[in-house]
C-alpha cells in the first residue's frame, strides 16, 4: 500500500545533524505512526514520504525551513533569577516550560551569570539542516475517528 493522505503511516527512522550525531531514532520506541496529510511530522519529511511504499527504504536532508525553522536571535532573552521561584539549581542545558502569549513553550537555559538567565527558547532543532534515515514499516487506511482528531490511535499513537 502506498503512503497517502488520511493514512496512517509507521515508519522507523534515525534523524542525524549535520555532524552526524545521532539526534532521534525510534529504535528504543519501535516505529513511529502519525497521520499522513495532516501535518504531523514535519513539512520535509511528510512530502519526502508521500507515494513512498511499505518496505521502501530512503535517505533524505531536509533544510530547516522544512524542518524546525531557521533560529531566530530574538528568542533569546536575559532574564532575572526570580522567574526561577522554587528552582534551586539553574545549569545551562537545563528546559523548562515557559507560559508565553503563544502558548507553552519549552525554553533551554543559556547562560548563567550570577542572578542573570539567559534563555533561548528556539527549538533544539531550529536552524539544523536534518538528515532522516527511514524505513516505511506500515500504512493504513485511518479511521474516521483518527482523521476527526487529526491523529493517529493505539500503538504508537495516542491512547484516550
Ligand atoms: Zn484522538
Amino acid at each position: 500500500m502506498q503512503v497517502q493522505n488520511d493514512h496512517v503511516v509507521s515508519i522507523d527512522y534515525t534523524l542525524k545533524n549535520d555532524a552526524g550525531e545521532v539526534m532521534d531514532t525510534s529504535e528504543q520506541n519501535g516505529p513511529l505512526a502519525y497521520l499522513h496529510g495532516h501535518q504531523n511530522i514535519i513539512p520535509g519529511l511528510e512530502k519526502a514520504l508521500d507515494d513512498k511504499s511499505v518496505g521502501d527504504s530512503f535517505t533524505v536532508s531536509i533544510e530547516p525551513a522544512d524542518a524546525y525553522g531557521e533560529r531566530d536571535e530574538r528568542m533569546i532573552q536575559t532574564v532575572p533569577r526570580s522567574m526561577f521561584q522554587g528552582v534551586d539549581e539553574i545549569e545551562p542545558g537545563m528546559r523548562f516550560q515557559a507560559q508565553t502569549e503563544g502558548g507553552v513553550t519549552v525554553v533551554t537555559i543559556k547562560e548563567v551569570n550570577g542572578d542573570e538567565i539567559t534563555l533561548d527558547g528556539n527549538h533544539e532543532l531550529a536552524g539544523e539542516t536534518l538528515h532522516f534515515d527511514v524505513e516505511v514499516k506500515d500504512v493504513r487506511p485511518a479511521s474516521e475517528e483518527e482523521i476527526e482528531h487529526g491523529h493517529v490511535h493505539g500503538p504508537g499513537g495516542h491512547e484516550h
